[in-house]
């Protein structure tokens, strides 16, 4: 087996320690002997939808998020719904998370569409959101979260965990990030896998199911991740 990860405008998007993710991935596959290549696509390139099992899709403020929306407004954007209808994976972080949705309303300036990989849609808040963040899916979240955008789930989008220490989607509902098939959105940052190693093997595996069937992934020794994770949720329960 091989994983071919995609950073989805990697120059574009990509803040407080996103691209711990993409290194996080390559790693725990390559641990288990899988090789695993790495490669950028941006804003006017070509992206290839039958190329990447994974797609990591980062963060950004609003004036990046102006390019890569136009950009997936042309080709790319559809080559990614193609990509993703084809079993690619994608884990998505906030203004990348934004741009899977509907559409993202920014306070000032004209609403960005989205793709509508995820059933969710976005509109800017009065207040950021900003600080460590503790939320409850099949095991602990840990992360960082500074936003503005407000994020509402619509019925075909599931919450990724809830929170408990945070504001996650919106700061009403208890929701952070959402599921749909293998696209998964969240507000945390931080770097997020090497904190929450079981959210990146879930990734990986349903990314390595695209080309292979059933992927069942060797356990490791996550004692240091998990020291980190507790470490972070004792600095987040401080944040109350
Ligand atoms: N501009 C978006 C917001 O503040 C995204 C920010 C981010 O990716 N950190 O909601």
């Amino acid at each position: 087996m091989d994983l071919r990860i995609c950073h989805l405008y990697g120059d574009l998007m990509s803040i407080y320690g996103d691209r711990g993710n993409v290194l996080t991935l390559q790693r725990r596959a390559e641990w288990r002997g899988i090789a695993a290549t790495v490669e950028t696509v941006s804003a006017g390139d070509r992206l290839d939808p039958e190329r990447f099992d994974l797609y990591f899709f980062g963060g950004g403020q609003d004036a990046q998020q102006d390019i890569v929306a136009a950009d997936l407004a042309g080709p790319n954007g559809v080559a990614l719904k193609e990509a993703i209808a084809g079993g690619a994976a994608v884990l998505s972080v906030c203004g990348g998370y934004q741009l899977l949705g509907h559409f993202y309303r920014p306070f000032e300036g004209p609403e960005l569409p989205g793709v509508s990989a995820l059933d969710v849609h976005t509109v800017a808040g009065r207040r950021r959101f900003i600080g460590n963040v503790v939320a409850t899916a099949e095991q602990p979240l840990v992360g960082f979260e500074n936003h503005s955008g407000l994020t509402y789930l619509g019925p075909n989008a599931k919450p990724l965990a809830t929170i408990e220490v945070g504001a996650g989607n919106n700061g009403e509902d208890g929701s952070e990030g959402a599921v749909q098939g293998k696209v998964i959105g969240t507000y945390l940052h931080g770097s997020l896998l090497p904190k929450n190693p079981w959210l990146a093997d879930k990734v990986i595996t349903w990314a390595l199911e695209r080309r292979n069937g059933h992927v069942d992934l060797p356990a490791l020794d996550d004692t240091a991740e998990r020291e980190a994770r507790e470490h972070a949720i004792a600095l987040a329960h401080k944040r109350r």
